[in-house]
């Protein structure tokens, strides 16, 4: 009940003691965001540098508190994750960036895609899947149009559990990416095992790309590898000319990141793209 998931229900929580006072009260407020209609969607474009076209947007979350103005998804989504709220907020994510996409869609932009970020909380719910379909079949957006985005250790608690599950993902038709790619502890083994379409080289790996040396050998190794195993790859983070010009002689022709543009509202993007 509503009762429950209010103040009182936090009060008196074990762990409190080991929290600040403001990450209660920031959850406390998250739990009214969604109906007060507090969260909001902004879209980065993926950009084919070949033709500068987009080829689909990534899908980022904004909570615009009404007191604190802007608050970024770093300081908010291990809090909806911690409390279980990413799963209702996650689902709002899912069903109005499948709409959003299915407008544009119908605005002639039918080779579009939408990628979203699943945490692993969510990925662990039971009704996952049944979740996704039922947002497809309410969008009626064909199914690979959508890119879920999972980090390596999201996925990497367990492993059997984990291969199921992108399995009957990837069954229902959705498109897997590889978020963040470079940053986990696991072992590339699990490359071939794993029905993944897509690799994300970290935006970690482009600072400096041009004079360091291990930055760029990092990048131009997670490129090759993507190449050699038939994945799509995605350069996050690409702020420069530089980096741009030192991934198309990698053939990486997807980018994202602030030199082609920041995350926009919808409008703004339909504006600037379309
Ligand atoms: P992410 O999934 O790695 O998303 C990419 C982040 O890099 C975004 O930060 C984006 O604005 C930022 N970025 C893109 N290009 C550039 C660039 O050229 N330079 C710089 N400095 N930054 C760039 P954002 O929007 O603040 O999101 C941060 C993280 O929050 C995301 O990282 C993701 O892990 C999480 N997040 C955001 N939205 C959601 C969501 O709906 N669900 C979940 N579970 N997590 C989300
Ligand atoms: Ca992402
Ligand atoms: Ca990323
Ligand atoms: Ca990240």
């Amino acid at each position: 009940s509503k009762e429950k998931s209010g103040t009182y229900h936090h009060f008196f929580r074990s762990e409190m003691s080991d929290r600040s006072l403001e990450n209660i009260m920031l959850e406390n407020a998250l739990y009214k965001a969604l109906e007060n209609e507090e969260l909001e969607i902004y879209y980065q474009p993926q950009i084919d540098s070949r033709n500068n076209q987009i080829m689909g947007a990534e899908a980022l979350l904004r909570w615009n508190h009404p007191i604190k103005g802007m608050i970024s998804p770093l300081d908010f989504i291990p809090i909806a994750e911690e409390s279980g709220l990413i799963v209702p907020i996650g689902r709002w994510v899912l069903l109005n960036a499948c709409k959003q996409l299915k407008i544009w869609h119908e605005q002639g932009h039918t080779d579009m895609t939408v990628s979203v970020n699943l945490s692993g909380r969510q990925f662990e719910e039971d009704d996952l899947l049944t979740m996704i379909e039922s947002i497809l079949s309410e969008t009626g957006l064909a199914p690979d149009f959508l890119h879920i985005e999972l980090t390596e250790n999201q996925i990497f608690k367990n492993t059997h559990f984990t291969i199921d599950k992108m399995k009957e993902l990837k069954m229902l038709g959705v498109k897997i990416a590889l978020d963040d790619f470079g940053t986990g502890y696991s072992s590339l083994g699990y490359l071939k095992n794993f029905p993944i379409d897509t690799l994300k080289v970290d935006r970690s790996f482009m600072a400096d790309i041009t004079k360091d040396k291990d930055n760029a050998a990092i990048t131009s190794t997670i490129i090759a590898l993507a190449q050699n195993l038939g994945l799509d790859i995605i350069a996050e983070g690409v702020e420069t000319e530089e980096q741009l010009v030192f991934l198309t002689a990698k053939d990486c022709f997807t980018i994202q990141g602030y030199y082609f543009s920041k995350p926009l509202k919808a409008d703004a993007l339909t504006e600037k793209y379309m």
